[in-house]
């Protein structure tokens, strides 16, 4: 008797629980088959930011996995229940290209945990999802990385009503499109697109700083949605008035609705944190497990679903279900300490060779200034001072500078592999210090 499609699928996710685990989430358990016709399997997915993560991350995985199932040369396509058509809105950005945010399936109102650090924030992304362009316009959201503005504003998209135009993109997909067209000479078209739609949403806005031109079409885009009452959701990593070089009448508008920002959660949000997101991921971890993760990171939610990741990897390597033992083997058993400034001065200053106050004071030779910038970048990063409290640790200096050399630090990384090492090891090193 043939195998029904329906328990090949089945096989072919029980495959990938063993030889992928972290691909599962727990959606997976509502997609569907249809026949397996000339070597094709095809998969049924509820909307196009399931089946757009499932090509992106799982296509491989899943063909090895149906080709291991049934002994067959079998390809797949991953197919949306819910067509939204992309020229006549639905949830879905306009990108070009590579360059097209895509949204992420796990980033919905139903994953995403509140607690005192986002109740305000996570109440008015939902009356938005409800009534957009009525209250909260703009909605301007901001906060530290890794504290879910990204999470909140694709939340938002995925709950807004079908047919609702929402645009979901990154500040510089905006600058670059920009850019493009102003190249191209096709301004009236990207005009027209941007200014055509129910909603806009830009993500990390602040990189709009010192950006006259776009920061000169962003006034007259927001502008004309605002007239009409479009909805504007903004998120940033610091506030209107913290963003460098923003144009006055950018920074009243954005303050003319909610401004809303996102805290460092407190523990008993982290611990309920670590349990949405074992169970999204279909891991199993004992309450005792979930509450030694979470009181080891107090900064950053990614890098907590990055320790569940490491606990449930090791769980799968040992085949060995995870307990509190094996998870502290996967993360040692040292709990990451409070970091204070003081303590990343001491690290940074061994580090470069040299004295503290020099750190602190006022020379602009490039060896003061490069660990400078490296330690107001790790303040940013791993303490909850906010940008004057840092910058009265190097002098008064204000918080522009702070941010300024923050993200210079931030690019540098990106591009400079030597840099990004050594900012890790003092990192890690000041995690350790305490004081
Ligand atoms: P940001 O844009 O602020 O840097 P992200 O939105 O990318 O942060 O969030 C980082 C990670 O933390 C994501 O995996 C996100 O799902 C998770 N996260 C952040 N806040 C929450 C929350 N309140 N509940 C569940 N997950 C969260
Ligand atoms: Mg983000």
């Amino acid at each position: 008797m043939a195998t029904s499609p329906t328990t090949l699928w089945n096989d072919v996710l029980g495959q990938i629980r063993l030889s992928h685990p972290s691909l599962v989430r727990g959606w997976f358990a509502d997609i569907s088959v249809g026949e397996l016709t000339h070597g094709v399997m095809k998969i049924v997915v509820r909307n196009r930011a399931q089946a757009r993560y499932l090509e992106q991350h799982c296509l491989s995985a899943f063909v090895e996995a149906a080709q291991a199932a049934t002994g067959r040369l079998v390809s797949l396509t991953f197919d949306p229940l819910e067509d939204e058509d992309e020229e006549a809105g639905g949830a879905l950005p306009f990108g070009i290209g590579a360059e097209e945010l895509i949204l992420n399936p796990d980033y919905t109102f139903g994953h995403f945990v509140t607690g005192p650090c986002n109740r305000l924030a996570h109440a008015a992304a939902l009356a938005i999802a409800e009534e957009p362009g009525r209250a909260y316009n703009p909605f301007f959201v901001y906060g530290p990385v890794g504290l879910g503005k990204t999470h909140l504003l694709q939340a938002i998209c995925h709950a807004m009503r079908p047919g609702f135009r929402c645009h979901y993109i990154s500040c510089e997909t905006f600058i670059n499109h920009f850019i493009e067209a102003v190249e191209n000479g096709a301004l009236h078209r990207f005009r027209y697109r941007y200014r055509h739609v129910d909603g806009l949403l830009i993500d990390d806005i602040q990189f709009l700083a010192e950006r006259e031109r776009s920061q000169e079409e962003f006034f007259h885009t927001f502008n004309t949605l605002h007239q009409s009452h479009r909805q504007i959701i903004l998120s940033a990593d610091c506030s209107p008035a913290e963003i460098p070089s923003l144009e006055e009448r950018l920074v009243s508008r954005f303050n003319s609705g909610l401004v809303a920002l996102l805290d460092r959660p407190c523990l008993e949000t982290r611990m309920a944190i670590v349990r949405t997101k074992a169970k999204l991921r279909c891991v199993e971890v004992p309450e005792e497990v979930v509450r030694f993760i979470a009181s080891r990171i107090d900064t950053n939610i990614r890098e907590l679903e990055g320790s569940l990741i490491k606990v449930d990897a090791l769980s799968q390597s040992q085949t060995h279900p995870i307990t509190l033992a094996l998870a502290r083997e996967a993360l040692g058993a040292e709990p990451s300490r409070t970091v204070t400034i003081p303590t990343i001065l001491e690290v940074v200053a061994r580090r470069f060779n040299v004295k503290v106050s020099d750190i602190q004071g006022k020379k602009r030779v490039k060896t003061f200034t490069a660990p400078r910038h490296v330690c107001m970048f790790l303040a940013r990063q791993l303490t909850s001072q906010s940008l004057e409290q840092i910058g009265g640790y190097f002098g008064g200096r204000d918080h522009t500078t702070v941010l300024h050399a923050s993200r210079a630090v931030g690019e540098l990384i990106r591009r400079d592999a030597e840099l990004a090492e050594m900012v890790e090891q003092i990192t890690e090193e000041a995690k350790h210090a305490g004081r």
